[in-house]
């Protein structure tokens, strides 16, 4: 029976954990490895858009999340500095078109409820992939503790740096967009008596600032930037910043902005990295999904959700398509996939995603469980 097949995830990213636990619901036999020890609540602020929260309905989660999450009425796009409004977005404003909810939340509260939705029998932490191998037997799987596995399905869900992409393709650095990002999660309380609008981004001509609460409460207010920089240290993942640093670079600014920055007791300064497409997503009994396989600047907030997708997606083409002709069912896998993920790559890697008043109908209205797969 194709089912008994071993399915082995590489990453327990969103992408990863989402697949996890598709996959897993679809009667397939899996296991997920991640290099972390254990789960810890990483990250900062994440937008699930309502494209998303159905495939969240499908792990049985949509529920859960929105009783822990924030759920914008409207984007807005300001003006950096007399604060005008360049755009005016309905999300939860029009959630029965869409046909769900549009959230923003701390990225490892949404991971943690994720990681939930997977039988933890066969989530595998501290197991760092070093080296795979196609065998007649299988994917011989080779970790950092000197373990091995053989599966007959890889899924290489881990992330930019892919060690799965990597024994695909030959190594290749990802490319630095020229962009850094700041970020700081504020105590909203210290923003009490002004008016702050729950999902808002502050544009000028060369650097952004996104900023969104991210709890049910309000209580946690979070902002991230998108500003350029002519070069990072090659294998530093993050410094430290300062509001001395941000002020500087956010001169000008409206007021809100300043309130902000000046509410922010740490502040941290990442790298925004990217690839060039690739040229396969699969190969043998190996598929790419995520990151792994469409990295993209953050400015649109689809990246997780592209990644999510990908693993709906590859769900439904293992499980309807079957897995007699791998080949054949990873190619649907990718054409079905390919021109979404390309032309959301391609319009976050432009930065212009809601700047002016637009219908996002196209990314939020997309249900994943209505495409024809024969199609
Ligand atoms: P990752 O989340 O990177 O997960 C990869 C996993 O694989 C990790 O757990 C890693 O530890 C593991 N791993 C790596 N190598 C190995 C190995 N050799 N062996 C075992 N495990 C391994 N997206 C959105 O949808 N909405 C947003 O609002 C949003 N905001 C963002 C803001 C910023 C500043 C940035 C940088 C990104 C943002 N994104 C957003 C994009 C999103 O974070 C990524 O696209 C998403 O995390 C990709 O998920 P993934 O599962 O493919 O990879």
């Amino acid at each position: 029976m194709a089912e008994a097949l071993r399915i082995g995830i590489i990453g327990a990213g969103l992408g990863g954990t989402a697949a996890a636990g598709l996959l897993q619901r679809a009667g397939f036999d899996v296991t997920l490895y991640e290099q972390a020890p254990s789960f810890s609540r990483l990250g900062a602020g994440i937008q699930f858009g309502p494209n998303v929260m159905k495939t969240m309905r499908r792990l049985g989660l949509e529920q859960k999340i929105e009783e822990v999450s924030c759920h914008p009425d409207y984007w807005f796009s300001r003006n950096w500095d007399d604060g005008a409004y360049l755009s005016r977005i309905p999300l939860n404003a029009e959630h029965d078109r869409y046909a769900a909810t549009y959230i923003t939340i701390h990225r490892g509260d949404v991971h943690e409820i994720m990681i939930g939705a997977v039988d933890p029998a066969l989530i595998r932490f501290g197991k760092k992939l070093v080296d795979l191998e196609e065998t007649a037997a299988g994917v011989v799987l080779s970790f950092e503790d000197g373990s091995v596995d053989t599966v007959d399905i890889v899924v290489g869900a881990d992330g930019l740096n892919s060690r799965v992409r990597e024994k695909l393709l030959g190594p290749e650095d990802p490319l630095f967009t020229g962009w850094v990002g700041h970020r700081a999660i504020i105590p909203a309380s210290r923003l009490s008596g002004l008016d702050v609008e729950p999902c808002v981004k502050w544009w000028s001509a060369d650097r952004h600032m996104m900023a969104y609460f991210l709890d049910r409460n309000c209580s946690e207010f979070y902002f991230v930037t998108g500003e350029p920089a002519e070069s990072w240290p090659r294998g530093v993942a993050w410094v430290p910043s300062t509001r001395e640093e941000m002020q500087a670079s956010f001169k000008g600014y409206h007021p809100l902005v300043q309130a902000y920055i000046e509410a922010a007791d740490t502040i941290t300064k990442w790298p925004l990295f990217t690839r060039n497409p690739l040229p396969l997503w699969h190969k043998g009994r190996i598929v790419l999904l995520g990151d792994a396989c469409h990295p993209m600047k953050p400015h649109m907030a689809q990246g997780a959700a592209m990644a999510i997708e990908d693993a709906a997606m590859l769900t439904r083409c293992l499980s309807e398509l079957g897995t007699a002709d791998l080949g054949a069912t990873f190619e649907a896998y990718r054409t079905h996939r390919i021109e979404r993920a390309s032309r959301v790559q391609q319009v976050s890697n432009a930065n212009t995603w809601l700047r002016a008043d637009e219908d996002p109908f196209w990314v939020y209205g997309y249900d994943i469980y209505g495409v024809d797969l024969r199609g």
